[in-house]
């Protein structure tokens, strides 16, 4: 049995970033960049007016008051949008909005609540600093600046940058053809009615999740019972997948028969079984660019195993900056014991007071209680060979 780090390291040599393609950045939501964007231009690219009022040269106000105001004539109006046709002379001011350029002589804003107009005059009332209410060209960005790296998660604000910049398309990771099948005589599609000895399928939900979330184009095949040609069946649609998973009949039992299968089909195995808890019957494949992973059936290692390794693989197709999981760490809140043989990633609910991280392992542990994942928000690393972990000690955890 290979330790998760070790089965880490054999699918890592073996995935590579998939191709990327050109789409609109508004349709870039959740994608992976994959290049890095430069701005062509300055942001604001000129000299703006941050406030409506006046467009003037501060040395022009000095000694401004309410009692002494300073006359000056308007030469134009400048909405934004516009630029200004004149150049301010002594004694000038230009009448100027909110995202108009300042015209040329121009240093400095006079907000309108600071002034008073009289038909083509303005009294103000105040004098002020040098580039008071001016948004300098290049404030935001300057020319030349790169604002955002190849492999960055696109949000909101990235989508936004991405076209301020000019850009009306940009360059993504296609998304990883993820194909998910769900294999176990006794589960059954919801919806259906329930038969007996049946179970209504969780995993197949699950991991559905679990890759839109890392940003996968996910498929569900649906359900397999545990024979033979209908498995062969399902596993052949999922020929022009990246990733092909199956939760399920991945273990030692009579009905067992993914792995046989995925071996006959000419999947080459790169590692089966790994020193974890939950998780430990975990099959890992690959057959020319497509990896094939099958899962154990319960619904937690189902979870777990998904998020080790199926992670990482869908992570460096996508050519993310960071790949694998997120570790932080938390100080254990009650003393946990443990048996040492496997390494242990237990469910944890996570909590911040008042600085201070804490960590509480969910009070049922065992692989099938799908509620767990449901109220953890992280799992507990516990190494393999430990035997307690003492409360108040700390410990590494993962978000989930
Ligand atoms: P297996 O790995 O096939 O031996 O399954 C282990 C346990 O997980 C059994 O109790 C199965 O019924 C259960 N199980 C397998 N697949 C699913 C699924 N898709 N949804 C919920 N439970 C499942
Ligand atoms: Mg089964």
């Amino acid at each position: 049995m290979i330790s998760v780090e070790e089965a880490t390291k054999k699918l890592k040599s073996r995935v590579k970033p998939l191709k990327a393609e050109e789409i609109s950045v508004l349709k870039s939501f959740g994608r992976i960049l994959r290049e890095d964007i430069r701005s062509p231009l300055s942001i604001p690219p000129f000299d703006r007016s941050a406030m409506d009022g006046y467009a003037v040269k501060a040395a022009n106000l000095l000694g401004a008051s309410g009692k002494e105001p300073v006359a000056l004539n308007v030469l134009e109006d400048i909405p934004a949008g516009q630029v200004g046709k004149f150049r301010l002379k002594k004694g000038t001011a230009a009448r100027i909005m909110t995202g108009a350029p300042l015209p040329r002589g121009a240093d400095t804003v006079v907000m309108v609540e600071d002034t008073e107009s009289a038909q083509d005059r303005v009294l103000i009332n105040r004098s002020l600093a040098k580039g008071t209410h001016v948004a300098p060209a290049g404030e935001d960005i300057k020319k030349g600046e790169r604002v955002l790296q190849t492999g960055t998660l696109i949000g909101a604000a990235e989508m936004g940058m991405i076209a301020a910049t000019g850009r009306s398309k940009v360059k993504v990771s296609i998304k990883p053809k993820v194909c998910v099948i769900s294999t176990g005589s006794e589960i059954l599609k919801p919806g259906k009615a329930l038969q007996p000895g049946h179970i209504y399928d969780a995993n197949g939900y699950s991991l559905i999740g679990l890759a839109t979330e890392l940003g996968a184009d996910a498929r569900f095949l649906g359900i397999a019972p545990d024979r033979k040609g209908a498995l062969e069946r399902k596993i052949a649609r999922a020929d022009d997948a990246d990733l092909l998973v199956l939760s399920g009949g991945v273990s030692v039992g009579d009905y067992d028969l993914v792995q046989d299968i995925l071996l006959d089909m000419g999947i080459k195995r790169i590692f089966y079984k790994v020193n974890i808890k939950p998780g430990k019957p975990v099959f890992a494949g690959i057959q020319g660019k497509r990896f094939v992973l099958g899962l154990p059936g319960h619904p937690v290692s189902c979870m777990v195993t998904f998020k080790l390794f199926a992670g990482l693989l869908i992570d460096t197709m996508l050519g993310k900056e960071e790949t694998g999981l997120r570790r932080r760490q938390a100080f254990l809140s009650v003393p946990i014991r443990l048996k040492p043989a496997r390494r242990k990633f237990l469910r944890g609910i996570l909590k911040e007071t008042d600085g201070r991280v804490t960590v509480q392992p969910f009070h049922a542990q065992e692989s099938s209680i799908l509620k767990s994942m449901v109220s953890a928000n992280v799992l507990i690393d516990a190494p393999e060979g430990v035997t307690e972990l003492k409360a108040g000690s700390l410990v590494d955890v993962i978000p989930l």
